[in-house]
Protein backbone atom coordinates (compact mmCIF):
# COMPACT_ATOMS: atom_id res chain seq x y z
CA UNK A 1 0.00 0.00 0.00
CA UNK A 2 1.14 3.39 -0.87
CA UNK A 3 0.40 6.68 0.72
CA UNK A 4 2.07 10.33 0.31
CA UNK A 5 2.01 11.19 3.74
CA UNK A 6 1.54 8.31 6.95
CA UNK A 7 1.72 10.55 10.46
CA UNK A 8 1.82 8.02 13.50
CA UNK A 9 0.58 9.56 16.34
CA UNK A 10 -2.60 11.14 16.57
CA UNK A 11 -2.31 13.25 19.58
CA UNK A 12 -1.28 17.15 19.28
CA UNK A 13 1.42 16.81 17.30
CA UNK A 14 0.40 14.34 14.60
CA UNK A 15 -2.65 15.99 14.36
CA UNK A 16 -1.09 19.62 13.77
CA UNK A 17 1.21 18.30 11.15
CA UNK A 18 -1.58 16.26 9.40
CA UNK A 19 -3.60 19.57 9.48
CA UNK A 20 -1.17 21.97 7.99
CA UNK A 21 -0.19 19.17 5.07
CA UNK A 22 -3.99 18.81 4.08
CA UNK A 23 -5.25 22.35 4.86
CA UNK A 24 -1.95 23.90 3.23
CA UNK A 25 -0.56 21.49 0.57
CA UNK A 26 -3.78 19.72 -0.35
CA UNK A 27 -2.26 16.12 0.10
CA UNK A 28 -3.83 13.07 1.55
CA UNK A 29 -2.80 12.20 4.87
CA UNK A 30 -3.40 8.79 6.79
CA UNK A 31 -2.84 9.11 10.28
CA UNK A 32 -2.29 6.08 12.36
CA UNK A 33 -2.66 5.27 16.12
CA UNK A 34 -2.61 2.35 17.98
CA UNK A 35 -4.99 3.94 20.98
CA UNK A 36 -8.89 3.22 20.30
CA UNK A 37 -9.35 7.48 20.44
CA UNK A 38 -8.31 10.27 18.98
CA UNK A 39 -5.82 13.00 20.95
CA UNK A 40 -3.34 11.05 22.46
CA UNK A 41 -2.95 12.16 25.66
CA UNK A 42 -5.43 15.59 25.67
CA UNK A 43 -8.46 13.08 24.78
CA UNK A 44 -11.28 14.20 27.23
CA UNK A 45 -14.95 12.62 27.93
CA UNK A 46 -18.18 13.02 29.46
CA UNK A 47 -17.74 10.73 32.64
CA UNK A 48 -21.04 8.75 32.66
CA UNK A 49 -21.63 9.29 36.15
CA UNK A 50 -21.62 12.86 36.76
CA UNK A 51 -21.47 14.17 33.10
CA UNK A 52 -18.44 16.14 33.59
CA UNK A 53 -15.63 16.55 30.89
CA UNK A 54 -12.67 14.65 32.19
CA UNK A 55 -9.12 14.55 31.08
CA UNK A 56 -8.09 10.71 30.90
CA UNK A 57 -4.61 11.29 31.05
CA UNK A 58 -4.75 14.01 33.35
CA UNK A 59 -5.21 17.54 34.05
CA UNK A 60 -4.65 19.63 30.97
CA UNK A 61 -4.89 23.44 31.13
CA UNK A 62 -3.75 25.23 27.92
CA UNK A 63 -1.36 28.44 28.55
CA UNK A 64 1.03 30.08 26.35
CA UNK A 65 2.48 33.79 25.58
CA UNK A 66 3.06 32.57 21.70
CA UNK A 67 0.42 34.57 19.69
CA UNK A 68 0.95 32.15 16.41
CA UNK A 69 0.05 29.33 18.36
CA UNK A 70 -2.99 30.76 20.38
CA UNK A 71 -4.08 32.35 17.18
CA UNK A 72 -3.60 28.87 14.86
CA UNK A 73 -5.53 26.81 18.04
CA UNK A 74 -8.11 29.42 18.01
CA UNK A 75 -9.04 28.18 14.32
CA UNK A 76 -10.84 25.23 15.58
CA UNK A 77 -12.25 26.26 19.22
CA UNK A 78 -13.24 29.09 21.50
CA UNK A 79 -12.11 29.22 24.30
CA UNK A 80 -13.23 28.70 27.71
CA UNK A 81 -10.95 31.74 29.97
CA UNK A 82 -9.74 29.77 32.80
CA UNK A 83 -6.28 30.53 35.36
CA UNK A 84 -5.18 27.42 36.81
CA UNK A 85 -4.88 27.93 40.78
CA UNK A 86 -2.80 24.89 42.76
CA UNK A 87 -2.63 24.56 46.13
CA UNK A 88 -0.40 22.43 48.69
CA UNK A 89 -1.27 20.88 51.87
CA UNK A 90 1.40 22.40 53.90
CA UNK A 91 1.45 21.21 57.89
CA UNK A 92 -2.52 21.04 57.50
CA UNK A 93 -2.72 24.48 55.30
CA UNK A 94 -3.76 25.09 52.33
CA UNK A 95 -1.15 27.03 50.39
CA UNK A 96 -0.33 28.84 47.29
CA UNK A 97 1.63 27.28 44.65
CA UNK A 98 3.82 28.51 43.46
CA UNK A 99 4.83 29.57 47.00
CA UNK A 100 3.80 33.38 47.11
CA UNK A 101 3.53 36.25 49.68
CA UNK A 102 0.07 34.64 50.85
CA UNK A 103 1.65 31.52 51.20
CA UNK A 104 4.51 32.64 54.19
CA UNK A 105 1.38 34.41 55.59
CA UNK A 106 -0.24 31.16 56.16
CA UNK A 107 2.85 28.91 57.36
CA UNK A 108 3.89 31.07 59.59
CA UNK A 109 2.90 33.06 62.54
CA UNK A 110 2.23 36.77 61.98
CA UNK A 111 5.74 38.40 63.44
CA UNK A 112 8.08 35.77 61.43
CA UNK A 113 5.93 36.10 58.06
CA UNK A 114 5.72 39.94 58.32
CA UNK A 115 9.58 40.09 58.75
CA UNK A 116 10.21 36.69 55.70
CA UNK A 117 7.97 39.13 53.60
CA UNK A 118 10.10 42.58 54.43
CA UNK A 119 13.40 40.97 53.73
CA UNK A 120 12.33 38.98 50.61
CA UNK A 121 11.05 42.20 49.16
CA UNK A 122 14.25 44.05 50.01
CA UNK A 123 16.64 41.45 48.94
CA UNK A 124 14.88 40.22 45.25
CA UNK A 125 12.36 43.52 45.01
CA UNK A 126 9.11 42.78 44.35
CA UNK A 127 6.93 40.66 41.66
CA UNK A 128 9.98 38.34 40.63
CA UNK A 129 10.36 34.62 40.67
CA UNK A 130 13.39 33.29 42.42
CA UNK A 131 14.33 29.82 42.44
CA UNK A 132 14.55 28.64 45.94
CA UNK A 133 18.25 27.99 45.11
CA UNK A 134 18.95 31.68 45.00
CA UNK A 135 17.47 31.92 47.94
CA UNK A 136 19.30 29.64 49.31
CA UNK A 137 22.39 31.32 48.23
CA UNK A 138 21.54 34.13 50.58
CA UNK A 139 23.93 34.83 53.28
CA UNK A 140 20.66 35.97 55.39
CA UNK A 141 19.74 32.92 57.16
CA UNK A 142 15.90 33.93 57.58
CA UNK A 143 16.35 33.92 53.31
CA UNK A 144 18.25 30.40 54.35
CA UNK A 145 15.56 29.60 56.32
CA UNK A 146 12.82 30.12 53.93
CA UNK A 147 14.42 28.31 51.33
CA UNK A 148 15.00 25.11 53.24
CA UNK A 149 11.22 25.35 54.89
CA UNK A 150 10.16 25.55 50.86
CA UNK A 151 12.55 22.74 49.99
CA UNK A 152 11.01 20.60 52.56
CA UNK A 153 7.91 20.98 52.41
CA UNK A 154 6.78 21.86 48.93
CA UNK A 155 9.47 20.31 47.33
CA UNK A 156 11.33 17.15 48.50
CA UNK A 157 8.39 15.01 49.41
CA UNK A 158 6.56 16.13 45.76
CA UNK A 159 9.89 15.22 44.11
CA UNK A 160 10.50 11.82 45.33
CA UNK A 161 6.81 11.04 45.21
CA UNK A 162 6.66 11.75 41.88
CA UNK A 163 9.70 10.61 40.32
CA UNK A 164 10.98 7.52 42.70
CA UNK A 165 14.24 9.53 43.27
CA UNK A 166 16.19 12.33 45.54
CA UNK A 167 15.95 15.37 43.60
CA UNK A 168 20.17 15.19 43.61
CA UNK A 169 19.72 12.05 41.00
CA UNK A 170 17.81 14.77 38.37
CA UNK A 171 19.13 17.16 36.34
CA UNK A 172 19.56 21.10 38.24
CA UNK A 173 17.28 21.89 36.35
CA UNK A 174 14.22 20.27 37.78
CA UNK A 175 15.05 21.81 41.42
CA UNK A 176 16.19 24.76 40.32
CA UNK A 177 12.62 25.50 38.63
CA UNK A 178 10.84 25.74 41.88
CA UNK A 179 10.22 29.75 42.54
CA UNK A 180 8.98 31.52 45.29
CA UNK A 181 7.47 34.14 43.95
CA UNK A 182 7.18 37.37 45.23
CA UNK A 183 4.10 38.74 44.68
CA UNK A 184 0.45 38.19 45.58
CA UNK A 185 -0.20 36.42 42.08
CA UNK A 186 -1.93 33.73 42.81
CA UNK A 187 -1.85 32.09 39.46
CA UNK A 188 -0.24 28.97 38.70
CA UNK A 189 0.65 30.27 35.55
CA UNK A 190 1.21 33.65 33.94
CA UNK A 191 1.17 33.45 30.44
CA UNK A 192 -0.85 35.92 28.70
CA UNK A 193 -3.30 33.38 26.77
CA UNK A 194 -4.83 30.92 29.21
CA UNK A 195 -7.66 28.59 28.81
CA UNK A 196 -9.06 25.30 27.92
CA UNK A 197 -11.49 24.46 24.43
CA UNK A 198 -14.72 25.29 25.27
CA UNK A 199 -16.34 21.78 24.38
CA UNK A 200 -12.87 20.19 25.02
CA UNK A 201 -9.81 18.94 23.82
CA UNK A 202 -11.51 15.65 21.92
CA UNK A 203 -13.75 18.49 20.09
CA UNK A 204 -11.19 20.31 18.74
CA UNK A 205 -8.87 17.95 17.65
CA UNK A 206 -12.34 16.41 16.19
CA UNK A 207 -12.52 20.07 14.90
CA UNK A 208 -8.50 19.55 13.31
CA UNK A 209 -8.87 16.47 11.61
CA UNK A 210 -12.29 17.65 10.01
CA UNK A 211 -10.76 17.31 6.10
CA UNK A 212 -11.68 15.03 3.57
CA UNK A 213 -7.99 14.79 2.68
CA UNK A 214 -7.23 13.61 6.22
CA UNK A 215 -8.04 9.91 7.29
CA UNK A 216 -7.49 8.34 10.80
CA UNK A 217 -6.91 4.76 11.38
CA UNK A 218 -7.49 3.60 15.40
CA UNK A 219 -6.11 0.34 16.99
CA UNK A 220 -2.81 0.19 14.75
CA UNK A 221 0.52 -0.29 15.49
CA UNK A 222 2.82 1.44 13.25
CA UNK A 223 4.97 -1.60 14.00
CA UNK A 224 2.61 -4.04 12.89
CA UNK A 225 1.86 -2.37 9.10
CA UNK A 226 5.58 -1.24 8.50
CA UNK A 227 6.27 -3.42 6.24
CA UNK A 228 3.73 -3.72 4.71
CA UNK A 229 3.16 0.27 3.47
CA UNK A 230 5.19 2.50 1.02
CA UNK A 231 5.06 6.54 1.91
CA UNK A 232 7.07 9.84 0.28
CA UNK A 233 6.74 11.12 4.07
CA UNK A 234 7.00 9.58 7.34
CA UNK A 235 6.12 12.14 10.26
CA UNK A 236 6.89 9.64 13.85
CA UNK A 237 5.18 10.96 17.24
CA UNK A 238 5.99 7.51 18.84
CA UNK A 239 8.72 6.42 21.10
CA UNK A 240 11.96 7.03 19.11
CA UNK A 241 13.64 4.00 21.10
CA UNK A 242 10.85 1.90 19.87
CA UNK A 243 11.28 3.37 16.78
CA UNK A 244 14.72 1.70 16.86
CA UNK A 245 13.84 -1.44 18.47
CA UNK A 246 15.88 -0.45 21.39
CA UNK A 247 19.18 -0.90 19.97
CA UNK A 248 20.84 1.54 22.25
CA UNK A 249 18.55 0.21 25.41
CA UNK A 250 14.93 1.57 26.54
CA UNK A 251 14.84 5.31 27.15
CA UNK A 252 13.05 5.49 31.05
CA UNK A 253 9.81 7.04 31.83
CA UNK A 254 7.88 7.71 34.82
CA UNK A 255 4.47 6.68 34.39
CA UNK A 256 0.91 7.54 36.49
CA UNK A 257 -1.86 5.48 37.81
CA UNK A 258 -4.61 7.76 37.62
CA UNK A 259 -7.54 6.02 39.74
CA UNK A 260 -10.75 8.31 39.06
CA UNK A 261 -13.81 8.23 41.90
CA UNK A 262 -17.29 9.90 41.89
CA UNK A 263 -18.48 11.83 44.59
CA UNK A 264 -22.16 12.14 45.31
CA UNK A 265 -21.75 16.08 46.45
CA UNK A 266 -21.45 18.98 44.57
CA UNK A 267 -17.83 19.57 44.94
CA UNK A 268 -15.25 17.36 46.76
CA UNK A 269 -12.38 20.01 47.24
CA UNK A 270 -11.48 23.89 47.64
CA UNK A 271 -10.09 24.20 43.87
CA UNK A 272 -9.06 22.30 40.70
CA UNK A 273 -5.99 20.91 41.97
CA UNK A 274 -4.23 20.41 45.51
CA UNK A 275 -1.05 18.72 45.83
CA UNK A 276 0.08 16.37 48.76
CA UNK A 277 3.67 16.68 48.96
CA UNK A 278 3.79 15.49 52.20
CA UNK A 279 0.83 13.04 52.67
CA UNK A 280 -0.31 10.26 51.36
CA UNK A 281 0.97 8.32 48.58
CA UNK A 282 -0.47 9.99 45.35
CA UNK A 283 0.80 13.69 44.03
CA UNK A 284 -2.39 15.49 43.82
CA UNK A 285 -5.96 15.26 43.56
CA UNK A 286 -7.57 16.98 40.85
CA UNK A 287 -11.69 17.87 40.42
CA UNK A 288 -12.64 18.52 36.96
CA UNK A 289 -16.07 20.41 36.92
CA UNK A 290 -14.30 23.59 38.15
CA UNK A 291 -12.24 23.84 34.31
CA UNK A 292 -15.19 24.13 32.16
CA UNK A 293 -17.30 25.15 34.89
CA UNK A 294 -19.77 22.71 34.98
CA UNK A 295 -22.26 22.30 37.32
CA UNK A 296 -23.67 19.37 38.55
CA UNK A 297 -25.19 17.70 41.85
CA UNK A 298 -22.39 15.23 41.53
CA UNK A 299 -18.65 15.46 41.24
CA UNK A 300 -15.51 13.26 40.17
CA UNK A 301 -11.52 13.44 41.45
CA UNK A 302 -8.65 12.23 40.00
CA UNK A 303 -5.64 10.85 42.37
CA UNK A 304 -2.54 10.67 40.75
CA UNK A 305 -0.06 8.15 41.65
CA UNK A 306 3.49 7.96 40.06
CA UNK A 307 5.38 5.04 39.24
CA UNK A 308 8.22 3.63 37.17
CA UNK A 309 7.16 2.60 33.64
CA UNK A 310 7.05 -0.91 32.40
CA UNK A 311 6.82 -1.76 28.57
CA UNK A 312 3.50 -3.30 27.67
CA UNK A 313 2.24 -2.55 31.40
CA UNK A 314 1.58 1.05 31.20
CA UNK A 315 2.10 4.13 29.39
CA UNK A 316 4.90 6.86 28.88
CA UNK A 317 4.01 9.86 30.72
CA UNK A 318 7.51 12.15 31.55
CA UNK A 319 10.70 11.59 30.48
CA UNK A 320 13.23 11.48 33.12
CA UNK A 321 16.00 14.51 32.66
CA UNK A 322 19.36 13.54 33.53
CA UNK A 323 23.02 13.18 31.79
CA UNK A 324 22.64 9.18 31.73
CA UNK A 325 19.28 9.46 29.82
CA UNK A 326 20.29 12.71 27.30
CA UNK A 327 23.27 10.79 26.05
CA UNK A 328 21.13 7.95 25.47
CA UNK A 329 18.47 10.22 23.77
CA UNK A 330 21.37 11.91 21.51
CA UNK A 331 22.03 8.48 20.20
CA UNK A 332 18.89 7.52 18.84
CA UNK A 333 18.86 11.08 17.27
CA UNK A 334 21.79 10.33 15.73
CA UNK A 335 20.26 7.92 13.99
CA UNK A 336 17.16 9.25 13.44
CA UNK A 337 19.13 12.20 11.88
CA UNK A 338 20.45 9.99 9.00
CA UNK A 339 16.86 9.14 7.77
CA UNK A 340 15.62 10.82 4.96
CA UNK A 341 11.90 11.72 4.45
CA UNK A 342 11.19 10.66 8.16
CA UNK A 343 10.59 13.12 10.73
CA UNK A 344 10.71 12.45 14.81
CA UNK A 345 8.64 15.05 16.96
CA UNK A 346 5.90 14.84 19.64
CA UNK A 347 7.15 14.14 23.05
CA UNK A 348 7.77 10.30 22.76
CA UNK A 349 9.87 10.94 19.68
CA UNK A 350 12.32 13.85 20.75
CA UNK A 351 11.92 12.93 24.22
CA UNK A 352 11.14 16.17 26.21
CA UNK A 353 8.39 17.10 28.34
CA UNK A 354 6.33 19.67 26.38
CA UNK A 355 3.52 21.64 27.22
CA UNK A 356 1.18 21.51 24.61
CA UNK A 357 2.37 25.00 23.02
CA UNK A 358 5.61 23.94 22.76
CA UNK A 359 4.61 20.80 21.03
CA UNK A 360 2.17 22.65 18.38
CA UNK A 361 5.05 25.38 18.02
CA UNK A 362 7.29 22.43 17.67
CA UNK A 363 5.36 20.82 14.75
CA UNK A 364 4.26 23.87 12.98
CA UNK A 365 7.74 24.56 12.68
CA UNK A 366 8.57 21.48 11.36
CA UNK A 367 5.85 22.15 8.44
CA UNK A 368 7.35 25.30 7.70
CA UNK A 369 10.52 23.83 7.09
CA UNK A 370 9.82 20.89 5.16
CA UNK A 371 10.76 22.69 1.93
CA UNK A 372 14.21 23.72 3.29
CA UNK A 373 15.03 20.11 5.01
CA UNK A 374 13.81 18.59 1.05
CA UNK A 375 16.42 20.79 -0.72
C1 LIG B 1 -0.14 14.34 33.48
C2 LIG B 1 0.16 15.36 32.43
C3 LIG B 1 -0.43 16.62 32.50
C4 LIG B 1 -0.17 17.56 31.53
N1 LIG B 1 -0.75 18.79 31.66
C5 LIG B 1 -0.48 19.74 30.76
C6 LIG B 1 -1.03 21.05 30.90
O1 LIG B 1 -1.76 21.34 31.86
N2 LIG B 1 -0.73 21.99 29.96
C7 LIG B 1 0.08 21.71 28.88
O2 LIG B 1 0.30 22.60 28.05
N3 LIG B 1 0.60 20.48 28.72
C8 LIG B 1 0.35 19.48 29.61
N4 LIG B 1 0.88 18.23 29.45
C9 LIG B 1 1.67 17.93 28.23
C10 LIG B 1 0.78 17.42 27.06
O3 LIG B 1 0.10 16.26 27.45
C11 LIG B 1 1.68 17.12 25.85
O4 LIG B 1 2.37 18.28 25.46
C12 LIG B 1 0.94 16.61 24.60
O5 LIG B 1 -0.13 15.78 24.89
C13 LIG B 1 1.94 15.86 23.72
O6 LIG B 1 1.36 15.52 22.47
P1 LIG B 1 2.13 14.50 21.52
O7 LIG B 1 1.33 14.42 20.27
O8 LIG B 1 3.56 14.84 21.43
O9 LIG B 1 2.10 13.10 22.29
P2 LIG B 1 0.87 12.09 22.65
O10 LIG B 1 -0.32 12.86 23.06
O11 LIG B 1 1.44 11.10 23.57
O12 LIG B 1 0.57 11.40 21.24
C14 LIG B 1 1.34 10.36 20.71
C15 LIG B 1 0.39 9.34 20.11
O13 LIG B 1 1.16 8.39 19.36
C16 LIG B 1 0.57 7.12 19.49
N5 LIG B 1 1.61 6.13 19.18
C17 LIG B 1 2.81 5.99 19.76
N6 LIG B 1 3.51 4.98 19.17
C18 LIG B 1 2.72 4.49 18.19
C19 LIG B 1 2.87 3.44 17.24
N7 LIG B 1 4.00 2.69 17.17
N8 LIG B 1 1.85 3.17 16.39
C20 LIG B 1 0.69 3.91 16.43
N9 LIG B 1 0.50 4.92 17.33
C21 LIG B 1 1.51 5.20 18.18
C22 LIG B 1 0.12 7.09 20.95
O14 LIG B 1 -0.88 6.12 21.12
C23 LIG B 1 -0.37 8.52 21.17
O15 LIG B 1 -1.76 8.64 20.94
C24 LIG B 1 0.69 17.27 30.44
C25 LIG B 1 1.31 16.02 30.37
C26 LIG B 1 1.06 15.09 31.37
C27 LIG B 1 1.79 13.78 31.30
Amino acid sequence: MYYKNIVVGCGLAGVVIAERIASQLNEPVLILDRRSHIGGNIYDYKDSISKINVHKYGPHVFHTNNKLVWDYLSQFTSWHYFMYRVKAVIDGNEVNIPFNIDSIHKVFPKFISDRLEKKVIEHFGFNKKIPILELNESDDADLKFLAEFIYEKVFLGYTIKQWGVKPEDLDKSVSSRVPIYISRDGRYFQDKYQAIPSYGYTKMIENMLNNSLISVKLHTDFSEIQKLIKYERLFFTGPIDEFFNYEFGELPYRSLDLRFVNYDKEYFQSGPQINYPESYDFTRSVEYKYFLDERSESTIVSYEYSEAYQKGVNERYYPVPNARNHQLYNKYLEKAKQLKNIYFLGRLADYKYYNMDQVVERALTLFNTLDEINR
